[in-house]
């Protein structure tokens, strides 16, 4: 019998932080060494996903093998012959299964997608944004001119209308034709010199709104059982039990259904919440999203730098040393950031500590820590052999075009477009 499947996407680059390297990075390639010979581990690099919003398409497939290499810096073993590292794109089979589970899928599923909401109401905010900066150029600019008003007055009402219907994106897509119709109008005569975004701008796309389902043919393709996922990515997993159980219950067992999610949390040891604080701002978790970048150190930070960042940690005016994240988070983070870095438990770390009754001891165990943690790092990033990965990765991807081929022929069988 086959072993069962574990599988799991890797979307990391050299971007990322301390936080990601010791919530993310390291339990899944612990977990990838760990399982693999009584599991087959499915590892791999969801490269269509990564343009559900705009990037730098002229990056993207370095950036794919650079993601593969940071794994490799963190240990995971690319020789084992259950681990199995391929580029989503190089399996076809991925977008043709999304493509007809396309059509088993409601439009209203899709929409109450969490994930997918979130973005539409970010991207609703910035248009609005957008459409403030407008209307004040309008009122700053010709306050005499009727037409112009005229034009002000019906965007207001537009953007009531937005109000209303905010999480509706048809509406937003005809909000932002409005507003650039008005700024076109009131071009007339080069008063403005306004670039108009929402004529190029296309919006959230289709892609992003239909991810959950190549997200379950990443998985169905397989057979996958377990595929750890955080919180952000639950409910698409239920979704793909959801549609799994559904094409079964219509076609006979074309599926295997992934386990629920308690039983994932059980069998991967529900991650206990780890989240690194951000150095300069310990009330909140380290982000690589973070404006200035100051309080977060990067992989990629030099290791002189980084340990700058740490000596100028906030921490507080009680001049002890404790665990207590509610208290002291900037003393309590330096703390676990140690623990973790040297493998010691959070508790020996503390105690080591306890007596003292200023911070720099710490500030400079940690910064050193820090330094070497990402000397020993970049020097393994930079020893991983390309050629060996791109090798690993056409191995792979000509084992997995097997395997999710023996999946989708019984599905286009079953659908009625084979015999
Ligand atoms: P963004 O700001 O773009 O959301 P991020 O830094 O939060 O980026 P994600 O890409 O959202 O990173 O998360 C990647 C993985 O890293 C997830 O598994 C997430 O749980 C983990 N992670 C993110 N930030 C931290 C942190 N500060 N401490 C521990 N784990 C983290
Ligand atoms: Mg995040």
């Amino acid at each position: 019998m086959s072993k069962p499947v574990i599988l799991t996407g890797l979307r990391a680059n050299n971007d990322l932080h301390l936080g990601n390297y010791l919530g993310a990075l390291l339990p899944m390639v612990d977990m990838a060494n760990k399982q693999a010979g009584e599991h087959q581990i499915n590892l791999f690099v969801p490269d269509l996903h990564s343009f559900t919003t705009p990037i730098d398409h002229s990056k993207l497939y370095q950036q794919s093998i650079d993601n593969v290499k940071v794994f490799v810096a963190t240990g995971l073993h690319i020789g084992h012959e259950n681990v199995h590292i391929y580029r989503q794109s190089f399996i076809p089979a991925h977008s043709e299964l999304a493509i007809i589970l396309n059509s088993f899928v409601g439009v209203g599923e899709m929409e109450r997608m969490t994930q997918y909401k979130e973005k539409i109401a970010s991207s609703v905010e910035k248009e609005r944004e957008f459409a403030k900066h407008l209307e004040e150029l309008f009122r700053k600019n010709i306050n005499e001119n009727n037409e112009v008003n005229d034009a002000v007055e019906r965007m207001t009402q537009y953007k009531k209308r937005i109000k209303i219907n905010e999480k509706k994106y048809l509406s937003q897509q005809k909000y932002m034709q409005s507003l650039s119709d008005i700024v076109l109008e009131t071009e007339k005569g080069d008063i403005f010199n306004i670039e108009v975004k929402s004529k190029k701008d296309i919006g959230p796309s289709v892609g992003l709104f239909d991810y959950p389902v190549l997200m379950a043919a990443d998985i169905l393709l397989y057979g996958a059982s377990y595929v750890p996922v955080g919180d952000d990515q639950t409910q698409h997993l239920e979704f793909t039990r959801n549609i799994a159980e559904r094409m079964n219950k219509k076609f006979g067992e074309l599926f295997v259904v992934p386990n629920p999610v308690a039983e994932q949390h059980k069998f991967f040891g529900k991650d206990q919440g780890l989240r690194i604080r951000d150095l300069l701002d310990p009330n909140k978790k380290m982000s690589k999203s973070d404006d200035t970048g100051k309080g977060v150190i990067f992989l990629s930070d030099k290791p002189e730098e980084a340990a700058k960042k740490v000596m100028s940690a906030t921490t507080d005016s009680l001049n002890k040393i404790a665990l207590d994240f509610e208290k002291q988070p900037g003393v309590s983070n330096l703390l676990q950031i140690h623990a973790l870095l040297s493998g010691e438990t959070l508790d020996a770390v503390t105690k080591h500590h306890g007596g003292e009754t200023n911070y720099s001891d710490l500030k400079k165990e940690v910064a050193e820590q820090v330094k070497e943690f990402l000397n020993d790092f970049q020097a393994k990033l930079s020893a991983v052999n390309e050629h060996e990965v791109i090798k690993k990765l056409e191995a792979s991807e000509a084992e997995m075009n097997r395997q999710a081929n023996e999946t989708l022929a019984k599905v286009q069988k079953a659908v009625g477009l084979r015999k």
